[in-house]
């Protein structure tokens, strides 16, 4: 079935062709095909007619495709072109867990701002296998006792806490001193004590900290925010928010989450911390009162240094009331429902890595509302990027992350002691000098 096409001519054996050549041929006079024939002939053109034939036929000649080998200039750019590598701000990751290779280092493959630069781990063999995937140099792998090296590699510029909870202060004070900006991973710290030392050091570094809130960047929770302080659902009345998961103690990603040490609280500091943040994203508002209860499955195991079940009430300022939880005892719920006094909006899932799902109800009508999603992950490191190469504070700043654990400390001693504790609704300040 080889052998070369016949060549073009009308007196073709083969009928089907001989009617397709007739065809060319008549377009041939239009200046739709043939196109080289058809240019030797308009040269001789004189007639006035002939030339409007003969522009006619030049820009159709210009529409049809090029007969080589072609460059053509730059296309329609539908998506800002991401930054050129050495513009980009250089990422150092610590902790090579499961959050951090399935979500954030495949991440940098969709940032516009951000490059995965070097990684830190106690376990060298893996840190070469991530090395060698994602293009980091060899040389730019650490591990915990060579921590404090990355002073001296100044392709960092970030460096990115993922480690257990409680060990996110000692690595963040670290990183400050070795002269980096800090992202850190939520819950920011164990203690508020730990939080402002953390705030201090950045601050005396003269350096930038946010802590990775990642529903802060995510779309579809922005939108909620923007629906909830547009007045579109009326006067706010009511926050009720969920978060729960099975703790399961062959996953070593959840060995470390049974230890006070380690994990610094139970469901509240692991997934708890999401119901909160949402109550305060959603209000814009800091709490002034704090009611909760907690209850751990008495003989489980898992439950041994750390809270299962919690459930608080908050009261903002404006009237606005919260009924949050969280749990470690059962199956996947990540919900945020914003009641106003017109419509209520249901994001659910609100705070899922991906699928959110966004409605808006009112009266009997219910819509759905979507958009792209985006890699909230990728949007989270490139805001922080963009942070520090314009000299702007981040939408998540450390004081972000200590009033969280300055709130989540006061939920625990209001289920302690079974009274309200009141606050003070403001985040306070934390300021460089005092030690
Ligand atoms: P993980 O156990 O999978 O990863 C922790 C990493 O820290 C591991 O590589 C481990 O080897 C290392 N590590 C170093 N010292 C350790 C020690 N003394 N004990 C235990 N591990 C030690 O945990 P993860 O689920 O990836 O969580 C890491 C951090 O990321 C936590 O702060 C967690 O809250 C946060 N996280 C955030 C999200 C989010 O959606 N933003 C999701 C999951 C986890």
């Amino acid at each position: 079935m080889s052998g070369s096409t016949p060549p073009l001519t009308i007196d073709s054996p083969d009928p089907a062709r001989r009617r397709f050549l007739q065809i060319a041929g008549q377009i041939a006079g239009t200046g739709l095909v043939a196109a080289p024939v058809a240019g030797s002939l308009l040269g001789a053109s004189s007639s006035p007619v002939e030339a409007a034939q003969q522009s006619q036929q030049q820009s159709q000649r210009a529409a049809m495709p090029p007969a080589s080998v072609t460059g053509r200039p730059m296309p329609q750019i539908q998506k800002p072109f991401p930054l050129p590598p050495q513009s980009r701000i250089g990422f150092a990751v610590v902790g090579l867990g499961k959050f951090a290779l399935n979500q954030i280092i495949p991440s940098f493959a969709e940032s516009k701002r951000s490059k995965l630069v070097a990684l830190v781990s106690g376990n060298r063999e893996k840190a070469e296998q991530v090395a060698g995937r994602y293009g980091v140099d060899r040389m730019a792998i650490y591990d915990y006792a060579s921590f404090d090296s990355l002073a001296d590699n100044a392709e960092v510029d970030v460096v990115y806490i993922i480690l257990p909870n409680g060990l996110h202060a000692e690595y963040a004070i670290r990183a400050a001193k070795a002269g980096k900006h800090v992202m850190c991973e939520k819950p920011m710290a164990s203690t508020v004590a730990e939080c402002e030392a953390m705030i201090r050091a950045s601050l005396r570094a003269g350096r930038k900290l946010m802590v990775a809130y990642r529903a802060q960047y995510e779309p579809f929770n922005m939108e909620a925010i923007r629906l909830a302080h547009s007045g579109d659902l009326g006067k706010l009345k009511l926050v009720v928010s969920d978060h729960g998961r099975n703790l399961n103690p062959s996953d070593p990603a959840d060995q470390w989450r049974m230890s006070a040490k380690l994990a610094g609280g139970g469901a509240l500091y692991d997934i708890g911390i999401y119901s909160l943040q949402a109550a305060r994203y959603i209000t814009g508002e800091e709490p002034e009162e704090i009611h909760a209860m907690i209850h751990s499955t008495r003989g489980d195991p898992r439950f041994r240094e750390v809270e299962e079940n919690v459930t608080f009430q908050l009261r903002f300022p404006s009237g606005v009331l919260a009924n949050c939880s969280a749990s470690y005892g059962y199956a996947d719920t990540k919900r945020i429902m914003v009641q106003g006094s017109e419509a209520s909006l249901t994001l659910d899932p609100a705070t899922d890595y991906y699928e959110h799902k966004l409605t808006v109800t009112k009266g009997k009508t219910e819509e759905r509302i979507k958009f792209q999603e985006g890699n909230q992950f990728a949007l989270e490191m490139d805001h922080f990027a963009q942070s520090i190469q314009e000299d702007q504070p981040p939408r998540t700043p450390g004081e972000e992350g200590l009033q969280d654990v300055r709130l989540m400390q006061a939920i625990y001693e209001a289920a302690r002691t079974g009274r309200a504790v009141k606050l003070e609704p403001r985040i306070p300040d934390v300021v460089a000098d005092v030690p």
